[in-house]
């Protein structure tokens, strides 16, 4: 099994690379954020607790994270290779993956240090509710949704998707998650990208890497 791991700063790409690579190649994206949203959609317990924490821009703990994610990746539909998109998030979790067998993993940076464009390229962004497939907000005034091309769902725009969250989550990724970039690298399977480019001048950078 093929692990590519994309992590990166909210709003750095993450989610619409995986997209396009899953289109282009069949490899499968697991994105936690997508497992987390199910939960609050479904209104599970979980789900309740998970509202709280991410609506304030927080992360979820390790041990919960990797038990949802551990259970996505026994699911029969993920085979030969897996992007993983918004995890891992913090060093446990980094080390929690690695403990999982892969015959090959490549993790990508997707680097991208102005955080006004980051912020805007946020609030652009509509998400399917269903699939997760990422649109950006077009018109004048942009539209609040959109169908999904992919799987016929409503795309919207996140509810933590707000300039205040959109801030912390930042600060939180700098603090929790750039601590994540030393691990890949020490482990020799790091790669970086410049992310402020246009998303297929980041994908063919991707292709590179991977191929
Ligand atoms: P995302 O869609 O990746 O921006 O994730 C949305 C929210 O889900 C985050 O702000 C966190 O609250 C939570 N979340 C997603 N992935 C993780 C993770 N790997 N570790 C902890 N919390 C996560």
């Amino acid at each position: 099994m093929k692990r590519i791991i994309l992590f990166g700063a909210p709003g750095s790409g993450k989610g619409t690379q995986a997209d396009a690579l899953e289109e282009k190649y069949g490899y499968k994206k697991i994105a936690t954020g997508d497992l987390v949203r199910t939960e609050i959609a479904e209104k599970t317990e979980l789900g309740m607790q998970f509202k709280y924490i991410s609506g304030k821009g927080e992360l979820v703990p390790d041990d919960v994270i990797v038990r949802m994610f551990k259970k996505r990746l026994g699911q029969k539909d993920i085979k030969n290779a897996y992007i993983v998109d918004g995890f891992p998030r913090t060093l446990s979790q980094a080390e929690a993956l690695s403990g999982i067998e892969a015959d090959e993993e490549i993790a990508v940076y997707l680097k991208l240090g102005d955080e006004d464009l980051v912020v805007k390229r946020i609030l652009s962004r509509l998400t399917c509710t269903q699939c997760g497939a990422i649109y950006r907000t077009e018109g004048d005034p942009p539209a609040n949704e959109v169908k999904c091309t992919r799987c016929g769902g409503i795309a919207e725009r996140r509810s933590d998707d707000t300039e205040d969250v959109v801030r912390r989550r930042i600060h939180v990724y700098r603090e929790a998650t750039k601590p994540v970039i030393r691990y890949y690298k020490d482990r020799g399977v790091f790669h970086e990208i410049d992310a402020s480019r246009t998303i297929e001048e980041i994908f063919k950078d991707l292709e590179d890497v991977l191929n």
